[in-house]
This record gives structure tokens, C-alpha cells and sequence, in this order.
């Protein structure tokens, strides 16, 4: 059977048409109005694309997706422990755009854009409009990465680096491609998930028209934002030979529970894909409110291991600064 593909600029329309107004969205899903907040939508703007909203239930001021987008007045309360930089990140980079914190992976930051603010995030406060590989820096990260025969890897990574058109994409792939101390080609994204048309016939090619190894790293929190849509574009990218993996962050309110990490791997695993890592979260400012102990994490993927095959736990996982890989809540999973 042959694939049935998106038109190649379906997905830009659907990016510039994203919800950004929270009275829209909430009026969308007969809400209240109240339940937003201007002091949380200034510091870090709502966007969601309306292919989402779709997933989102009307009437439910509970809902899991809706929780993840909607700015909160919990946001404005400061906690100890929780800042603007949480990963020390200003501090990681070598140049802008690059940063390379792991020996044989590096991180190629290709876009400062996402489709959608999660208000979990830590690009919540990042400036990553100054850390972009455009032009000359894009060719900086290149003789970054030709010094550096060490590296295996090369991570494309954001903001969402699929924001990026298929054209500029296919030249960034192809560039690397050409550093034969490459092998694998890595892309961490939340835009098949949130817009799935965006897995285009254009965006395949670029990935896989090379001899890098391609792995698509998915950022699905909770089984509801999975439709037909999304397995769709899922299998477009499996056909095409490219591995794809899932990494979620858990998250107090949406997805702490034993039932939905189970629904979760077991809907991505319906459609091929393997659960990664399950972050706890970074401790970014304005997201305390979605924090779950260590205690209260270790417990549920150790109830997760008892109920799932070991290859649907997903690997429970933290980033501290400084260390040389990420750092795994229960030592040998
Ligand atoms: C998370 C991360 C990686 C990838 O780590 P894996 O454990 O291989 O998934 C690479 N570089 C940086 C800077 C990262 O934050
Ligand atoms: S898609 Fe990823 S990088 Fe973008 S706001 Fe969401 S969590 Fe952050």
C-alpha cells in the first residue's frame, strides 16, 4: 500500500493558525474564562494547534491536555528550588545553538520555535531567539562538530527542530551526513504528535536520504493525545524505516498514574513505538505545580514493571547539570 501524504504546506497553515488567545481556547471548550490567568500568558505565551484542541474533552477543566497548555495562576507562585534555568544550560554551550554536554552526542539547536507551549518547560524562560543555527552558525556547528571526532551522534533538538521547513532540513541533514564520524542522526519532537501532517513526504526524505541512521524521539505525555492522525504520521515515519522512540515527563494532575503510563505505552506500542525515558520534571520555575516526588515516581514505575513487559517501562530519568549522562531514578532499569 502505498502512503498517503500530507500536503507538503499543510502544516505551516496549521502552525500560523495556533490558538493563542486562552478566551478563545476555553470558549472553544465551553469553559469559563476564569480559569486562565494574564500574569502567567505574559511571561509565557498559550499556543496550541487546534489538531490538538480537537483531543481536548469540552467542559473538562481537568483535562490532560488542557492542563499541559493552559497558562495557570499557579505559574505566578515562587517555589524554592524552582528557577529560570534549571539545567544550567546558559552555561553548556560551547556556541549558539550547540550544546554538548554528553562525550559521543551532541545537541543541534534548529529551531527556537515550537508548535505548542507547554507550560512545563523550561524554554519558558530560555533566550533561545539567540540561539539559533542559522546561516553562520550553522556552519560553526558544523567545524564544532569536525573538531570533535569523538562525536557519534548529532541530536536535532529545539524548541521543536521540525518547526524548520523540509527544504532547510534535508541541506542541515546532508551537511552532517559528510562528517564520517557521524553515524546516527537523532531528532527530539513534539510536532507529529501536536500536528501531525507535519510528517510530510519531503520531511521522510530529508531524514532518511542519507546514510545516518535516523531516530525520531516522540514527546507524547498521555495516551488521549494520540488519534488516527497521529498513528497515521507514525506509521509514515516507521515505514520509512526510521526508529521511533517516546520520551514523556511526568507530570502531577495528567499523567501520574499507574492506569494511564500503562494506556500510554501500550497506545504507542499499537503503533510501533517504544517508550524512552519518563522525566521527572525539570525544576523550572511556574511549573511546581506539576511535580511529583521522587519517592512518589520510583513507586509508580515500580508498579509500571510489574504490570508491563520491560521493554514498555519507559527508563525513569533526571538531567543534573554536570553529569555525563542522564541520570536514571532506579539504578538498572
Ligand atoms: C538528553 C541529552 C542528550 C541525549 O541523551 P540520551 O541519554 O542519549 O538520550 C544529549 N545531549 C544533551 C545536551 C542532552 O540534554
Ligand atoms: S514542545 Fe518540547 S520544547 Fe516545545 S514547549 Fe513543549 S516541552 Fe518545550
Amino acid at each position: 500500500m502505498t502512503a498517503c501524504w500530507p500536503a507538503h504546506d499543510a502544516w505551516q497553515h496549521a502552525l500560523r493558525n495556533a490558538i493563542t488567545d486562552p478566551n478563545e481556547l476555553l470558549a472553544k471548550l465551553a469553559l469559563p474564562v476564569q480559569l486562565g490567568d494574564a500574569a502567567a500568558l505574559a511571561q509565557f505565551a498559550l499556543r496550541v494547534p487546534r489538531e490538538l484542541v480537537a483531543r481536548i474533552r469540552p467542559g473538562d477543566p481537568e483535562d490532560p491536555i488542557l492542563l499541559q497548555v493552559l497558562p495557570q495562576q499557579q505559574e505566578m507562585i515562587p517555589v524554592s528550588g524552582f528557577s529560570a534555568d534549571p539545567l544550567a544550560e546558559l552555561g553548556a554551550n560551547p556556541m549558539p545553538g550547540v550544546v554538548h554536554k554528553y562525550r559521543d552526542r551532541v545537541l543541534l539547536i534548529g529551531s527556537g520555535g515550537c508548535a505548542i507551549n507547554c507550560r512545563y518547560c523550561f524554554r519558558r524562560h530560555f533566550p533561545y531567539q539567540d540561539n539559533q543555527l542559522g546561516g553562520e552558525h550553522w556552519q560553526q556547528a558544523l567545524t564544532y562538530i569536525d573538531t570533535h571526532p569523538e562525536l557519534e551522534e548529532a541530536i536535532l533538538s529545539g524548541g521543536d527542530p521540525l518547526v524548520t521547513p523540509d527544504s532547510r532540513l534535508k541541506r542541515m541533514v546532508a551537511d552532517l551526513a559528510q562528517r564520517s564520524h557521524l553515524k546516527r542522526l537523532r531528532v527530539h519532537t513534539r510536532l507529529p504528535i501536536v500536528i501531525p501532517d507535519r510528517v510530510t513526504e519531503g520531511l521522510v526524505n530529508a531524514l532518511t536520504g542519507t546514510r545516518l541512521k535516523p531516530v525520531l524521539v516522540l514527546h507524547c505525555n498521555h495516551p488521549q493525545e494520540i488519534d488516527d492522525s497521529v498513528r497515521d504520521a507514525i506509521k509514515r515515519l516507521i515505514r520509512a524505516g526510521i526508529t521511533v522512540l517516546n520520551q514523556a515527563v511526568l507530570l502531577r494532575g495528567i499523567n501520574e498514574s499507574v492506569d494511564t503510563q500503562k494506556a500510554l505505552s501500550e497506545t504507542l506500542f499499537e503503533c510501533g513505538v517504544l517508550p524512552y525515558y519518563l522525566f521527572v520534571l525539570d525544576p523550572v520555575a511556574g511549573a511546581a505545580h506539576f511535580d511529583i516526588s521522587d519517592a512518589e515516581a520510583k513507586q509508580l514505575v515500580a508498579k509500571l514493571q510489574a504490570c508491563l513487559p520491560g521493554y514498555l517501562v519507559p527508563r525513569l530519568a533526571r538531567e543534573i547539570p554536570g553529569e555525563p549522562s542522564k541520570t536514571l531514578l532506579l539504578p538498572g532499569q
